[in-house]
């Protein structure tokens, strides 16, 4: 998979592909990125990205020349999907980090200011995502989301092929509480069931576990998850 970030920041993203899991699949090959800098797409002296909103209003725009022609750099660029992160966008669910994951390559467009220009919208991204009812002051922590949560469906991104299968959201269930040593923390034990060596007795406690903190916590997605049964 490979990833393009057009960006005006691209400095936020080296360290978080440096690191950790994704560090590790960028080492080996599985996960690969671009990072694309708007502002060197400006015909502008000043490098210029922004103007203010046609009808007025606050805040400027991000004109749409720069960011049409930075996606142009980008070889075969109609052939790989366009995704907008915008607080308008559908919200980004783990189910749509299995589709996405599905795809050779795809590119991300940050926004900044009040936005871009809604014909760069209309005219060159096939999906708008958000992270969640909230403003943020730019698109990359959402790219960077999207990405993250995109990669670890990638055959071969976790070592473990199960760790996937028992996670929160896959079957509309939070996961399970865990556990690791030490056995005793602050006069608190860790549940009996854990230590029996009962595997049997372990799933079901946690499969129990996952309903009820799913039903206290989430009872819009618990709806979900017994809904699904009806549909079994
Ligand atoms: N004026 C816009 C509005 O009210 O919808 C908000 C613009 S926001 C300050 C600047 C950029 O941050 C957006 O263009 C978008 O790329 C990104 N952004 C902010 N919040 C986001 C969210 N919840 N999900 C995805 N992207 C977001």
């Amino acid at each position: 998979m490979k990833f393009y970030f057009l960006t005006l920041f691209p400095e936020i993203f080296e360290t978080y592909f440096e690191m950790g899991m994704l560090g590790r699949a960028v080492k080996s090959g599985l996960i690969d990125y671009q990072i694309i800098n708007i502002r060197d797409f400006s015909d502008n002296k000043h490098h210029k990205v922004d103007d203010s909103p046609y009808g007025g209003g606050a805040g400027m725009v991000m004109t749409a020349p720069p960011i049409v022609t930075a996606l142009k750099s980008i070889d075969k660029y109609t052939e790989i999907p366009v995704v907008y992160l915008t607080p308008g966008g559908k919200p980004f669910s783990q189910n749509d980090g299995v589709v996405l994951a599905e795809n050779k390559e795809l590119i991300f467009i940050c926004g900044h200011y009040e936005g871009i220009d809604q014909r760069v919208i209309d005219y060159y991204v096939d999906l708008e995502f958000s992270v969640g009812d909230y403003v943020l002051t730019g698109g990359e922590l959402p790219a960077l989301t999207l990405a993250d949560a995109i990669s670890r469906h990638i055959p071969g991104f976790l070592g473990n092929c199960e760790s996937l299968s028992e996670e929160s959201f896959e079957h509309y269930l939070l996961e399970y509480p865990q556990y690791t040593k030490p056995r005793e923390f602050e006069g608190h034990s860790v549940p009996e069931v854990l230590l029996s060596g009962n595997h049997a007795a372990i799933n079901k406690w946690r499969f129990e576990k996952a309903q009820e903190r799913t039903r206290k916590k989430r009872p819009d997605l618990h709806k979900k998850y017994e809904k699904s049964l009806l549909n079994e």
